[in-house]
Parts: C-alpha cells; sequence; structure tokens
C-alpha cells in the first residue's frame, strides 16, 4: 500500500514570470511546435523530474500534447522509471478524445513508452484554453478507458473524508491535491495522507508549474517525501 504520484504537467513554459504565463497561453492555444526546444520549454518540469529521480520518487506524468516531453524530459522520465499518460482535454467525444490520444502518441519522441492511461484536465465548470471541453464526466471515461483498453485511475474530486480517496474498481474519485487551495476542510494534513496510505492506495496530485511557482507546494511536497521515507510508505505505480 502506498502514495501513487498522479503528475499534470499543464504549463508549456510554467508560470512564474508574465513572460512565461503569456507563452504558456500561447503555446496552449496555437500549438507552436516550433517553439518547443526552446525558451526554456518545460524547464520547470524537468526540474521537478531531477527532485523525483533524486528521490526514488516515481509516479505518472500525464501530458497534454502543447506538453509533450521533448527528448531531455523523456531521458529524464525513463530514469526515473515514470509512466506517460494522456492529461485529455477535447473529452467531448470518443471520437474527439481518440484523435487527442493519437496526435500525442505521434508526437512522442520515442514511440516505444507505452501510454497506459490518462488523466482529464480541468475542474469540470471551466472551460481553460481553446481545446478544452470543460464538463468533468468520470462514468463516461471510465467507459472509454474500457474500450480502448486503458486506465483512467484518478478522478478529479475533493476527497472529503478517509473513503473518498480509497479506491474502488481500480478507480480513485479522489486525489490529494499537493497545492493547498484544493483541499477540503475537513482532510487536508500530510499526516492525514500519511496515515491512510499506511493501509491503503492514495492517489496524490501536484503540477509542475505550481511547484515551480508556489514555494508552500514545493515545502509540502518534499515534506511528504520526508514523512513517506520515515514511515516506510512507498511510492507505488499502477
Ligand atoms: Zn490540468
Amino acid at each position: 500500500m502506498g502514495l501513487i504520484l498522479r503528475v499534470d504537467i499543464d504549463k508549456p513554459y510554467g508560470n512564474t514570470t508574465l513572460v512565461r504565463k503569456i507563452a504558456s497561453k500561447l503555446v496552449e492555444d496555437f500549438y507552436a511546435k516550433p517553439l518547443f526546444n526552446s525558451f526554456g520549454y518545460l524547464t520547470h518540469f524537468a526540474n521537478f523530474l531531477k527532485t523525483c529521480n533524486d528521490y526514488n520518487v516515481s509516479g505518472i506524468m500525464y501530458h497534454r500534447i502543447c506538453t509533450i516531453p521533448n527528448e531531455a524530459v523523456m531521458e529524464l522520465i525513463k530514469k526515473g522509471n515514470h509512466k506517460i499518460g494522456l492529461h485529455a482535454e477535447n473529452t467531448r467525444n470518443l471520437e474527439t478524445f481518440s484523435n487527442e490520444l493519437n496526435t500525442f502518441k505521434s508526437l512522442l519522441p520515442d514511440k516505444n513508452i507505452a501510454v497506459e492511461s490518462f488523466s482529464k484536465h480541468g475542474s469540470g465548470k471551466v472551460k481553460i484554453g481553446k481545446y478544452h471541453y470543460a464538463p468533468y464526466e468520470a462514468e463516461k471515461y471510465l467507459e472509454w478507458a474500457k474500450q480502448l483498453n486503458l486506465k483512467f485511475p484518478f478522478g478529479n474530486e475533493i476527497g472529503e473524508n478517509e473513503n473518498d480517496f480509497l479506491q474502488k474498481n481500480n478507480f480513485h474519485k479522489s486525489v490529494f491535491w499537493i497545492e493547498r487551495d484544493y483541499r477540503s476542510s475537513t482532510f487536508n494534513t500530510l499526516e492525514q495522507l500519511v496515515e491512510v496510505a499506511s493501509i491503503h492506495d492514495v492517489g496524490v496530485l501536484i503540477h509542475p508549474c505550481n511547484y515551480d511557482s508556489t514555494k508552500n507546494v514545493a515545502d509540502d511536497f518534499h515534506e511528504l517525501i520526508k514523512m513517506a521515507k520515515e514511515k516506510k510508505i512507498e511510492w507505488r505505480l499502477i
């Protein structure tokens, strides 16, 4: 039993400065491939991966098409024994989802790496980006996963008690956010998380752009790594 790390890579250039925020937004909406290896593309994510690799923490890295791994990132992903998946945006119907998945796979620098699972981008309420279909419809994704022989292991709900985090039919409807603003008022401490993870598998979600830009996100992630090590809680993959 242990912690399962879900990493949603939302921002091509991170969000630490106004210029980076604007560059991220432009690439998200207009998909400018020539910029992919310049201007610090995914450097914030590479730094996050280096931290994971230093501490032997493996996770599942969910990329949007606008944050597709480049070769430098792919090397770090392989070195740390991470998995990759699609952070899906256009989930209007099975066809738009399949098209996005196929485009994603065709753009990967290493075609041998398996794409076994996906997560859903966004809170379900607000349209964030040109290609984003906002509604969050977990039942629909679970059905697609079955049809396409994929996994949809993590939902986007905020967990309010221990039960909300437990896996049912290979699905965690809630994950514990390292970003504090997305925790409930009743289940929000690393201590609560670690206590459950010592008995059950629990999903933990982080966004590398926030790890890079927000001190308490980085602090909490480092603290969780330390606590897990002390309590001998494993970081597991699915
Ligand atoms: Zn996202």
